[in-house]
């Protein structure tokens, strides 16, 4: 039987939102097509993992205070995750996560926590804490073989520059700064994005952009994931994005 082994980083400090959902959508798309996914966790102070044995890493959001905390932790991670990166494990990251895959987050009071630096972007808050994108978001985004809207909630003082592949065009709300027309920022094998949700429960075809991502990875086979039943889904897409957008 086909299995996917998945590591949740930092489940006690960055899980905001219902993050933790995206884990489960991605589960039981698995299980509703007989196949499994395991789930490892890692904080700090637990032994480290080896991360090229992961087919996906998962991090959610968190506030700056937790991000300050375990800054340091995953940055003497650095060398490890870049090699799990560049060997093609899917990295989803949402928003605290994403932020510290980049250069650095300057805090409202202009205290630098240091980020990964595996990518280029870097994050700085605007100094009126009063001031965040919080809302609903909806960007495009193209999956390669396909686009599809992609529908989110996002909540972050955080703006996100120089980015040079973005996840998606936003068509509604924020995404990477007040106003900005860039949502996230995106590779094959790496989605990193301001949006919660939890993102996978509102976008069945992401949550199966990853898995097949990663079982044709894994087992080196071209092969179709069977379709799973969303009418459910569809129908509260449908709603959202008539709501957002005034369009089905
Ligand atoms: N602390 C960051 C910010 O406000 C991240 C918040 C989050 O993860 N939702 O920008």
């Amino acid at each position: 039987m086909k299995e996917l082994n998945l590591l949740y980083m930092y489940p006690d400090m960055l899980e905001l939102y219902g993050d933790i959902g995206n884990i489960k959508v991605l589960q039981y798309r698995m299980r509703k097509r007989g196949l499994i996914l395991n789930i490892d966790t890692y904080s700090i102070e637990d032994k480290a993992p080896d991360f090229y044995s992961y087919d996906i890493i998962f991090a959610g959001g968190g506030a700056d205070n937790e991000q300050s905390i375990l800054s340091k932790d995953l940055i003497k991670y650095k060398s490890f995750l870049k090699e799990a990166i560049d060997n093609g494990v899917f990295f989803l990251l949402i928003c605290g996560a994403y932020q510290l895959f980049g250069k650095y987050y300057k805090g409202v009071d202009n205290n630098i926590i240091p980020g990964l630096e595996i990518f280029d972007y870097y994050t700085e808050a605007i100094p009126d804490r009063s001031k965040r994108c919080i809302g609903n978001i909806v960007i495009d985004v193209n999956l390669g073989d396909f686009t599809t809207k992609v529908i989110g909630f996002e909540n972050h003082g955080g703006q996100t520059y120089n980015i040079s592949s973005p996840f998606g065009k936003v068509l509604f709300g924020n995404g990477n700064k007040f106003g900005d027309t860039q949502e996230g920022f995106f590779l094959k094998n790496v989605i990193a994005t301001y949006l919660h949700g939890p993102l996978l429960s509102k976008n069945p075809d992401l949550a199966d952009y990853i898995l097949h991502y990663c079982l044709k990875r894994k087992y080196n086979e071209e092969f179709e994931l069977t379709k799973l039943d969303d009418t459910f889904e569809n129908k509260c897409r449908e709603q959202l994005l008539d709501r957002f957008l005034n369009i089905c």
